[in-house]
């Protein structure tokens, strides 16, 4: 079904929301506009308790999952899952692979194209990646945009995946089935200004002070463009030796441009010990300061790396003590961000099955609509198709991330997912056996 087909969030809801903070805020000043429609509250009271009756989503239903996947599609996938659990060659993939891409020896970049490419990355080029778009979309889902430019260094780059950003903005306000870009930070300035900027530092030269300006702009140039178009950003989470500079710059861009509605999204990862609380702090300063949060909440790509630098440099780590101090605070962020809907815009970057089930079992107790503007779900393309498309089934908010470029741009994204998907993390094997389910049930 096309998603305009749905029945849309009904937004006189809005205003019957029991224990929030903005209804209660109206409600007291003036005296409740239900009153005045008593038809809406029924109408209401109607919706939320046949949305109650539903079940949650049955993330093992494989028939829901592979809808768009053909016979074809399922056995590749299958034999990429298959490959990838065998952990030396993706170390081949990581040492040899991708040196011979850059080189361009021949059939190299061929080799990628059809084998993890084609799981991961939704296209060349936003054309180029069309076809993956409308397949989604067929199934309710839609793309969040994202340009795989990473480790840049020069200005043509910075300025190159500003460009390529707005047009994503341009794509996504003509195209439904496309609602959101990803903006990296890191893709818009050097690592070494944002991690000086980080420490609090503002003895930058003139040199520096361009770049810092030069950022800015451009950052400013998307944030503005979107919100012109009403389009979600989504900044991306990176080490914390940068994050506290995308922070400044991040709340910057949601002072300015989500006043009436949400536009830019900054990115929380809770596999750190303190962003619990820097969610709720940034919460109340978006209150106290007139505009509203947006979030993604994710645990964290980058723990290796943090804890090794740590030890290294011989400061605490960022990092939570256990996975289960991680899972503990993401899902408390969760918790929070249903809580308060109305204020806060969310989009939960997560493949963790427990998770996203809480975030729907929280929807249900809440009596937030299951197609609420301010509450997405989104995984990384080719990954956790039973989390997407099922919840998009169901009628809930559910995106792709969908990264797109050209192969050599988006190597090494292709390394850190066919790393991910290794069968040490266990990834590739919940992967396979939904997708040999799926293939059994489809031979009875
Ligand atoms: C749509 C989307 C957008 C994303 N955007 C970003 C982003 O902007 N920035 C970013 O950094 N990541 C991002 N990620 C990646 C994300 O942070 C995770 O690395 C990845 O999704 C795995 O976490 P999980 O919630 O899916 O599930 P799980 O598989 O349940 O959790 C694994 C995660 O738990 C944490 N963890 C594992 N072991 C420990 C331990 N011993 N102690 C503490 N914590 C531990 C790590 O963060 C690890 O990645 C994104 C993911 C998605 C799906």
């Amino acid at each position: 079904m096309p998603l305009k087909n749905i029945t849309p969030f009904p937004p006189f809801t809005r205003y019957y929301r029991p224990n929030q903070h903005l209804t209660n805020h109206q409600m007291k000043n003036s005296g409740g506009p239900l009153k005045k429609f008593p038809n809406a509250k029924a109408a209401v009271d109607a919706f939320n308790q046949a949305q109650a009756a539903l079940p949650l989503p049955d993330f093992g239903d494989t028939k829901k999952t592979f809808t768009h996947l053909s016979d074809a599609d399922l056995k590749h996938s299958a034999r990429m899952f298959n490959l990838m659990g065998k952990s030396w060659l993706t170390d081949i993939m990581a040492t040899i692979g991708v040196p011979a891409v850059k080189l361009g020896l021949p059939g190299a970049a061929y080799m990628v194209k059809n084998t993890v490419y084609r799981q991961f990355v939704g296209g060349t080029s936003l054309v180029d990646a069309i076809p993956t778009i409308e397949k989604l979309y067929e199934q309710n889902v839609t793309s969040i945009l994202d340009y795989g430019a990473e480790a840049k260094s020069t200005d043509e780059d910075y300025n190159n995946f500003m460009k390529e950003t707005l047009r994503g903005i341009d794509f996504s306000a003509e195209a439904p089935a496309a609602n959101a870009v990803v903006v990296k930070v890191t893709a818009l300035a050097p690592d070494d200004l944002l991690a000086k900027l980080n420490d609090g530092n503002i003895d930058f030269d003139d040199a520096e002070l361009a770049a810092l300006q030069a950022t800015l702009k451009r950052l400013d140039a998307i944030c503005a463009q979107a919100e012109k178009r009403d389009v979600h950003v989504y900044i991306d989470g990176e080490e914390s030796w940068m994050q506290n500079s995308i922070d400044q710059l991040a709340d910057r861009m949601m002072a300015r441009y989500n006043r009436k509605k949400v536009i830019v999204h900054n990115t929380f990862q809770l596999y750190r010990h303190d962003r619990l609380e820097f969610l709720k702090a940034s919460h109340e300063k978006a209150r106290k300061n007139g505009y509203r949060l947006g979030t993604k909440l994710v645990r964290g790509a980058y723990m290796v790396k943090e804890n090794n630098r740590a030890e290294a440099m011989g400061y605490p780590t960022p990092i939570q003590p256990s996975l289960e101090a991680t899972h503990r605070d993401f899902n408390a962020a969760v918790r929070y961000c249903v809580e308060h809907v109305n204020e806060i815009s969310t989009c939960i970057g997560s493949h963790n099955e427990e998770s996203v089930r809480l975030m729907a079992a929280e929807m249900q107790k809440q009596g937030v609509p299951r197609n609420h503007p301010h509450l997405r779900c989104a995984q990384l393309l080719g990954m956790s198709g039973n989390l997407t498309f099922n919840l998009a089934a169901d009628g809930y908010n559910a995106s792709k991330y969908l990264v797109y470029g050209p192969v050599k741009e988006v190597l090494p994204y292709l390394v850190r997912r066919a790393q991910e998907n290794t069968s040490v993390t266990g990834e590739m094997g919940r992967e396979l056996r939904m997708i040999r389910e799926e293939m059994m049930r489809r031979e009875k």
